[in-house]
């Protein structure tokens, strides 16, 4: 068994079957389940000795760690080259907990205005509720983050590539502007996955991925984790989130760890596959705009090309005719099912304006390019030819009604 220093000089894919292992006295090949909330000690005395200071490999309760959920949280930062990760309960008990651990009243946070709904919600709602002052910017524009910044900004918050309009965010100049005041740069990086993307690297502090999309890639756990270096993670997150109760079940642990070892496969597939259906989509009668951060026709084309490996997972394209088109559309597909999460070998589509982002208003839609014929597609591990041939088909069925 190689030790985690020798680990970590090799190559990503081989981190991803071995980093973080733990094994019982059993010598077990496939990682442990610990389903266990408690732990037993020796003596009072040894009771006594962890509540004062607990060693790497010592547990005291399952809200605040537990074997199965270090190995996850041990394997997925020795991918994505942090030095510490705090697993959690979900995606947003990971944006909360992150922006919530570190902020108080009078601080000021600039986020970028294209986010995940609920993202939305807690910086909008929740953090303005407590006396943080929220700036929105939009991301994609270096000159609204220039003026946002400020000096009492106590830290910055951006999506890339962004939900649903797949936006992309240059991260190392939002970075500098960051820093030069003194900002910590917090990225939610489920849609680049912790494999196309070395967002750290780009600047970054702090990525928080939503385990429940890539990670698990199978659609079955929700999860979350906060990655960023040992002092943000075990003296900032660690006991806002150990104290309030987000942390994540060691059975859902279990199962995205062994999820990371096949994650990159999957991902290299599904985005393959995304952007051969991008091309496929682009073009076709009935369709008004496909958007992918792959295809030449994106925006950002050339800074996602320097900064991420793929155009990711996800497309997203405008059905002429508006939501009714949109709807038969949806709902003549017969093996892309309709659902709203994202990430799973099973391709999935959704129509933003009437789920995801359905609480926002008119405006803020229009604003966020959500109109009322865009859809979402998430691109699983099928056959692209055969998903290529039901988007087709459907696009057919859409179009003679
Ligand atoms: C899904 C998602 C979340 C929330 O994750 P949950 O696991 O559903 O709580 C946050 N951010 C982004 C970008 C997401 O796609």
């Amino acid at each position: 068994m190689k030790d985690a220093n020798t680990l970590k000089t090799l190559k990503k894919r081989t981190r991803a079957v071995h980093s973080g292992t733990r094994r019982s006295q059993y010598g077990e090949v496939s990682e442990a389940l610990f389903l266990t909330q408690g732990f037993v000690y020796d003596s009072a005395e040894a009771a006594e000795a962890r509540f004062i200071e607990t060693g790497p490999d010592e547990y005291i309760y399952a809200r605040y760690g537990n074997p199965t959920v270090r190995m996850f949280e041990d394997r997925i930062a020795a991918l994505e080259g942090a030095e510490d990760a705090f697993a959690t309960a979900s995606g947003m008990a990971a944006v909360n907990g992150a922006l919530v651990s570190m902020l108080r009243a009078g601080d000021h946070v600039v986020a970028a205005r294209a986010l995940f709904g609920s993202c939305l919600y807690i910086l909008e709602e929740v953090l303005t509720r407590y006396g943080v002052e929220v700036t929105f910017v939009d991301g994609t524009d270096l000159s609204q983050w220039e003026s946002a910044v400020r000096s009492d900004t106590k830290a910055v918050f951006f999506e890339s590539i962004s939900n649903p309009a797949l936006e992309v965010i240059d991260i190392a100049s939002v970075s500098r502007i960051a820093h030069a005041a003194g900002a910590l740069v917090i990225v939610d990086n489920v849609f680049a996955t912790p494999v196309f993307q070395d967002t750290l690297g780009l600047g970054a502090d702090v990525v928080i991925y939503s385990a429940t999309k890539h990670i698990d890639g199978q659609g079955r756990c929700l999860g979350g984790v906060i990655l960023g270096s040992k002092t943000f993670i075990r003296k900032t997150v660690e006991p806002y989130l150990k104290h309030t109760g987000g942390a994540m079940s060691p059975f859902n642990a279990w199962v995205m760890l062994k999820s990371l070892e096949t994650m990159e496969l999957r991902c290299r597939a599904q985005a393959s596959a995304s952007q051969t259906i991008a091309e496929a989509l682009e073009g076709q009668p009935g369709i008004a705009r496909v958007i992918f951060p792959g295809l030449p026709s994106h925006p950002q084309f050339a800074l996602n090309g320097a900064q991420m490996e793929t155009g990711g997972t996800v497309i997203a394209f405008e059905i002429e005719g508006g939501q009714a088109a949109a709807f038969r559309f949806l709902n003549a597909l017969e093996i892309i099912t309709i659902s709203n999460n994202l990430g799973d070998a099973k391709s999935i589509i959704t129509h933003p304006a009437t789920t995801t982002h359905q609480r926002l208003t008119e405006d803020q839609r229009q604003g966020l390019g959500i109109t009322r014929g865009l859809v979402r597609l998430s691109v699983g591990l099928e056959d692209p030819e055969d998903l290529i041939a039901d988007l087709m088909g459907a696009m057919t069925a859409a179009q003679g009604a």
